[in-house]
């Protein structure tokens, strides 16, 4: 089963940008490769998350395209 973490530190928290507003973040887990938007972020609200997606470390300043986290961990 794929486990995606964080490539510099393991966190297995992430999030990406609205693409209309970089102040706006959506947070996520990728439990099962899936990507698992935090409960308070609706369906409808959530970004989609492709694999050319800037995607962002949680927990530190690592950030690279959704793809990479995926690859990384296989
Ligand atoms: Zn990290």
């Amino acid at each position: 089963m794929e486990e995606m973490k964080c490539p510099t530190c393991g966190c297995q928290s992430f999030y990406v940008k609205d693409p209309s507003d970089e102040h706006e973040i959506y947070v996520f887990t990728c439990p099962e490769g899936e990507v698992c938007f935090e409960a308070e972020i609706s369906v409808a609200e959530a970004p989609q998350v492709e694999d050319d997606t800037e995607t962002y470390c949680n927990n530190c300043s690592w950030h690279d395209s959704f793809k990479k986290v995926k690859i990384d961990f296989k």
